[in-house]
């Protein structure tokens, strides 16, 4: 069990200009424990006021300050001191993580670690990151300037608060960028601690602004904002609408990392027992509240039955309860209404002629008398065609179907409107990489449970989004290209010759 030290602050503020102010009309509102229901602290909720403040700020620091000017270098040595001091503060953002989301301490600590990479690899990745020289021949000597695209507001979910942020911060800090952050509502803490690294680290005031409130109150003001340039998104495909249709007026720049409803494809020349554990572990992490959770899962009918008994026999293994024990594998869900459409979705299944083979309810005992709870949930005797296989649960929910051949599972994995995640469990290589390139995801696991690494590009096809995070090409998304092009001939050009 680890100690709870951690010191939150009894109210967080909103972070504007480098300084900690309350919102414009003074209100606050509650952020809890979900695994206990109480009241961690009370948080500024941000009025439209205070969206223009932010605005102005992250302006007037791209337009006049020195961050966008400094040379990549100098950024990347921000970066790698943020990186440093999340690594002495790490149990303080664990165990505020943990608090704040409900996760669990393994989860927190994995996500955490990763974050931390995130900036020392757009560290290292901003010194050789720049444009290209064309040479044309006749006297041209064209180049390309990446420059910052300016104003971001980047607004991010609640199922990994601090590695979401870390995900959007640290390439947009790197290209040299000017920030609004808006966390989630249910899981801001993490956000404001990050936010006070970066400063410490040296990244000035005014380039890095936190915002906190009702995303459906002032989420549409910042993403039609004129003086915003770019929004990143992450969150639900719905509000990814939403946002794109707010950002067109001003044709701003925008990547979402959207829902998924991820497959998983298990031939019967697998290694069945890594199937079934990497299966496990891809739907239950996180208590299932990834985007890229494995929630349908196709299995060979030659394996079927073996698979779902031994799928069945780990799941009852799964320690669901205190998130700060060290032994819990699911922690809580994030709230009362999450818990309530886990269930609605297991009882639509049910109504869809689907049957729970494991879970299907809150788990029972003293410990889940306050907070948000599901089991470990598998359901099968289902066709992809339900809504149940089509939409989004975001909880410990799994649906698993039978497929005879190759060609029918391709079909059926793609027969989805997301495209995030993907995975295929097969010792034939080929086999592998056929399914690899027929699958329309932006990301394929073969023979693995883990789908994020930094320096790995990370996003969805079709309604998951567009734009990739964690990579390389983020830089490209944060950075405008800019053509100079030189005319170096030692006789004038005169084309129309007059
Ligand atoms: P959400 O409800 O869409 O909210 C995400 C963020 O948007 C929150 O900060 C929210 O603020 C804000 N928001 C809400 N309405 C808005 C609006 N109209 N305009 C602008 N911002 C608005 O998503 P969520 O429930 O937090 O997160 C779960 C979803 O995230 C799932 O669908 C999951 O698949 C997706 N996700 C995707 C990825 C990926 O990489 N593709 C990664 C993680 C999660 P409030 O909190 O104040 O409502
Ligand atoms: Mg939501």
């Amino acid at each position: 069990m680890l100690v709870k030290t951690v010191g939150l602050k009894e109210k967080y503020q909103l972070l504007i200009n480098g300084e900690y102010t309350d919102s414009s009309n003074e209100q606050f509102f509650e952020t809890h424990n979900p695994a206990t229901g109480d009241v961690l602290a009370r948080v500024a909720k941000a009025t439209k006021e205070d969206v223009d403040r932010a605005v102005a700020a992250a302006k007037a620091a791209f337009d006049h300050g020195k961050w966008p000017k400094l040379t990549p270098l100098r950024r990347a040595r921000v970066l790698n001191k943020i990186a440093e001091i999340m690594r002495e503060r790490f149990n303080e953002l664990v165990e505020a993580e943990v608090l704040n989301s409900g996760k669990t301490v393994a989860a927190a600590k994995g996500q955490i670690s990763q974050a931390i990479e995130d900036f020392e690899f757009y560290a290292g990745a901003i010194t050789t990151f720049g444009g290209r020289t064309n040479s044309v021949p006749n006297g041209f000597l064209n180049y390309t300037l990446k420059e910052p695209v300016g104003v971001c507001a980047q607004i991010i979910p609640w199922n990994y608060p601090l590695m979401m942020a870390a995900w959007k911060l640290a390439p947009a800090l790197a290209a040299g960028c000017t920030i609004v952050l808006k966390p989630a509502s249910y899981t801001p803490i993490t956000a404001f601690i990050l936010a006070d690294i970066c400063h410490e680290a040296g990244v000035p005031a005014g380039v890095l602004n936190v915002i906190t409130g009702s995303g459906s109150e002032i989420g549409p003001y910042l993403t039609e904002h004129p003086n915003v340039d770019k929004v990143a998104f992450t969150g639900e495909t719905e509000t990814g609408k939403d946002i794109m249709s707010r950002a067109s007026d001003t044709l701003k720049r925008v990547t979402l990392e959207l829902g998924g409803k991820s497959p998983s494809i298990i031939f019967d020349d697998c290694d069945l027992d890594a199937a079934v554990t990497g299966s496990i572990f891809g739907i239950f992490y996180n208590t299932g509240q990834s985007c890229e959770a494995r929630s349908r899962i196709f299995v060979h009918e030659n394996i079927y039955d073996e698979f779902i008994a031994k799928f069945i026999e780990k799941a009852k293994k799964l320690k669901v309860g205190d998130p700060f024990n060290k032994e819990t594998h699911m922690g809580a869900l994030i709230s009362k209404s999450h818990e309530e459409t886990v269930d609605s979705y297991v009882k639509l299944a049910i109504e869809e002629g689907g049957t729970v083979l494991y879970g299907g309810k809150r788990p029972e005992g003293q410990e889940f008398e306050n907070g948000y709870w599901y089991m470990p949930t598998i359901i099968g005797n289902i066709t992809n065609k339900m809504r149940i296989a089509q939409e989004e649960v975001f909880g410990p929910v799994v649906v698993v179907m039978k497929f005879s051949d190759e060609a029918e599972v391709l079909e059926h994995a793609n027969d989805s409107i997301f495209g995030l995640g993907s995975a295929v469990w097969t010792k034939d290589n080929g086999k592998a990489h056929r399914i690899a390139a027929g699958i329309r995801a932006g990301i394929v696991m073969i023979n693995s449970p883990i789908s994020a690494f930094p320096g790995t590009p990370f996003g969805g096809y079709k309604q998951s989004g567009f734009g990739r995070e964690l990579s390389i090409e983020t830089l490209d998304l944060y950075s405008e290209t800019k053509s100079v092009i030189s005319y170096i001939g030692a006789k004038p050009l005169n084309i129309f010759g007059i």
